[in-house]
């Protein structure tokens, strides 16, 4: 499987290491009995799907995968919320120059929001209008890009120019967990009351999430995507 996902318009999630797999859980959860094994049996699906179930989490801990992500800066932000069994380090824009990367939505995915909050379902923008506002999304954004490389050649700090850069900006960043947070994650931001652009992340993850550990996924699906 390809280690790189491309993730909207400038973005990616690139598996950069990875020690998981569905053995681990089995051995995990049955070392209370003082038994390892070294292959996977048909039995261990059902042992697998039992603690899913119950909500046995820390057996799907024993396992990391490492993330280098990029992402738009609103979308870190929502991601960095998630703080157990996560690890992360970000692009600094204090030592390095920002790179002229930012999102700018498909037509498609320009919306409107109709309802109350807690209640709001998103409908999408007539395309003519849809379109005129990925030009004045992508025009503000280089609009904030040149005014900021004004400042550096002007011999302002990085970390004072950066001021005027919009959430719209692209970060980098690695961030390394295990399945049971990875699954909190999916659970959490793959869903549709989340916002869609950290669920095409959270579906890049899932997708990692099934080729490295198919059997815990595949209960994880089965269970309704709700993390252990
Ligand atoms: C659709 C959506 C809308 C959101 N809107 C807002 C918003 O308007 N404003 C806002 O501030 N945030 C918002 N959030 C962020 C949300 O409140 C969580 O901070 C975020 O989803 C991380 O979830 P988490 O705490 O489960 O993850 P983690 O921080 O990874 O925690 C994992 C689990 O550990 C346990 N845990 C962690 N910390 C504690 C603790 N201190 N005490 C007890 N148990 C703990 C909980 O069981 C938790 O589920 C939103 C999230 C979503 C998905």
């Amino acid at each position: 499987m390809e280690n790189v996902k491309n993730v909207l318009n400038e973005g990616f999630v690139r598996l950069a290491e990875v020690n998981a797999n569905d053995l681990s859980v089995v051995n995990s959860a049955r070392v209370s009995f003082g038994k390892i094994k070294n292959e996977m049996e048909e039995a261990d699906k059902g042992l697998i799907n039992f603690l899913m179930r119950e909500k046995h989490g820390t057996p799907f801990e024993h396992n990391y995968f490492s993330f280098h992500v990029k992402a738009p800066i609103f979308v870190a932000r929502e991601w960095f919320r998630h703080r157990i069994g996560w690890s992360y380090n970000e692009y600094s824009a204090r030592y390095s120059v920002m790179h002229d990367s930012w999102y700018v939505p498909d037509v498609g995915s320009v919306r409107t929001q109709v309802g109350k909050p807690g209640s709001y379902s998103f409908e999408p923008l007539e395309p003519e209008l849809a379109s005129d506002i990925t030009k004045v999304i992508d025009e503000a954004c280089g609009t904030a890009f040149r005014t900021y490389n004004y400042m550096l050649e002007r011999g302002v700090a990085k970390e004072l120019a950066r001021s005027v850069l919009p959430v719209g900006m692209y970060t980098e960043f690695y961030a390394t967990t295990n399945a049971r947070a990875l699954m909190n994650f999916i659970t959490l931001r793959a869903d549709d009351n989340a916002q869609y652009e950290i669920r095409q992340y959270a579906e890049a993850l899932a997708s990692f999430l099934k080729a490295e550990m198919p059997v815990t996924y595949e209960t994880f699906e089965s269970n309704g995507r709700v993390a252990p």
